[in-house]
């Protein structure tokens, strides 16, 4: 034993899962919208000596010396978050998206002061106040939902809630709401009952830096992402707001919620944002929507159908009643990841069964478009999810797609090319 073993010399046991982890990623497809492989880069920079460093309070203003190095990092992620999101002012300390919620609520709300939200099963997330998580156990929250026959936001319907609730704080976004969030509404029901907008662009932050989808800065006061998804960056949390909310939302994360930043992720936030900077990224981006309109079409095309008719983002939302109504969502994800087609299990609007079971999957692109796949590949993606769900128990089709999957992976390699 000494203190420079190598990784596989020190822990041979957590050294081989991740490297049997590193090859799942390589060799399914991983379709969690959720979900995306950060560039090499990101990684590097993740996995360095800044773990080591406590970096408690702000760039100039520390609590602890030796920050310099640190400082600079951290400025280069302030900065180059403000310039994707055209934000005033920026905080790269969240550890998690969840985080960067609490961050925003910490900021200007009081214990038990009102919130509207979307709720979870018709595609908001737990810290949007649901009752089994902090938000809603700390506030008062009423929910919106999407109308059951269009899978769509009824936004005067949410205004209407508004006047009668008058929240302290409307959210806006979603983690599985396929159409584009129509910020402005959100923002103009705000301004009118008089609350705070929180628009969470989690999912979608990497459509947002590239003009894909409605950019919120203009139409809320806060706006919360977190760095893994989309926009590819590295694990964390992430607040942008206007200079007048500046003092409050970084005392509410440090030290209001939060100990030491996690500096080696701040560090990944900082290359993940130079590299959505670049033009590339762009291109990148449009592929995740090209590919996940055609996946879409190829699944409404076998009768699958897309909640809503289709999507204006990085995923598809399946209803299964319709094609498949002895096929919970639940019996679809276990089916597809045999056949190396990682998804996972949603609730529809209207749902019938429960959470753990499901009518519905969610499935999405951002990871697939990583590896270099277009919409050619996810139309052909978009049939082999359609034989799996043809026949769940059927070996030989689960054996012949799973064969199918090695050969994109193949072609399209994350790392390894
Ligand atoms: C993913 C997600 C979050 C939370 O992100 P974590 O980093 O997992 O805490 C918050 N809001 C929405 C809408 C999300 O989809």
């Amino acid at each position: 034993m000494s203190f420079d073993e190598s990784f596989s010399e020190a822990d041979p046991a957590v050294a081989e899962a991740v490297a049997a982890e590193r090859d799942r990623q390589e060799s399914t497809l991983m379709m969690i919208a959720s979900e995306n492989h950060a560039p090499p880069a990101v990684l590097a920079a993740q996995g360095t000596a800044l773990t080591n460093k406590y970096a408690e309070g702000y760039p100039g203003e520390r609590y602890y010396a030796g920050c310099q190095h640190v400082d600079e990092i951290e400025q280069l992620a302030i900065d180059r978050a403000k310039e994707l999101f055209g934000a005033d002012h920026a905080n790269v300390q969240p550890h998690s998206g969840t985080q960067a919620n609490m961050g925003v609520y910490f900021a200007v709300l009081e214990p038990g002061d009102r919130i509207l939200s979307l709720s979870l099963s018709h595609g908001g997330h737990l810290s949007h106040g649901h009752s089994a998580n902090f938000s809603g156990n700390l506030y008062d929250v009423e929910q919106y939902e999407v109308e059951a026959d269009t899978g769509y936001i009824d936004y005067d319907s949410l205004a209407a809630h508004a006047r009668e609730f008058d929240p302290d704080m409307i959210v806006s976004g979603s983690s599985a709401y396929p159409r584009e969030f129509e910020f402005d509404r959100v923002g103009a029901v705000a301004d009118e009952v008089g609350a705070y907008h929180l628009a969470d662009i989690a999912h979608i932050t990497g459509l947002v830096a590239t003009g894909l989808h409605a950019n919120p800065v203009e139409h809320a006061d806060f706006v919360t992402g977190s760095t893994h998804k989309t926009v590819r960056s590295g694990r964390g949390g992430l607040i942008l707001c206007d200079e007048a909310y500046t003092d409050d939302v970084d005392a509410a994360v440090f030290p209001g919620s939060q100990g030491g930043p996690l500096l080696h992720n701040v560090a990944g936030k900082a290359v993940g944002f130079k590299k959505a900077l670049e033009p590339e990224f762009e291109e990148y981006t449009r592929r995740i929507v090209d590919g996940a309109t055609a996946l879409a079409e190829t699944l409404s095309g076998h009768g699958v159908a897309p909640v809503s008719g289709g999507t204006d983002k990085h995923f598809v939302l399946v209803d299964l009643r319709e094609s498949h109504p002895d096929l919970t969502g639940a019996e679809a994800e276990d089916a597809l990841e045999e056949a190396g087609i990682v998804v996972n299990k949603n609730t529809v609007p209207g749902e019938t069964r429960s959470p753990f079971v499901t009518s519905g999957i969610r499935i999405g692109t951002p990871a697939l478009a990583t590896r270099g796949m277009d919409t050619e590949e996810l139309e052909t993606v978009g049939e082999l999810i359609v034989r799996v769900l043809d026949a769940p128990d059927d070996e030989r089709t689960v054996e012949s797609v799973r064969g199918a999957v090695r050969d994109l992976c193949e072609e399209y390699p994350v790392y390894d090319s």
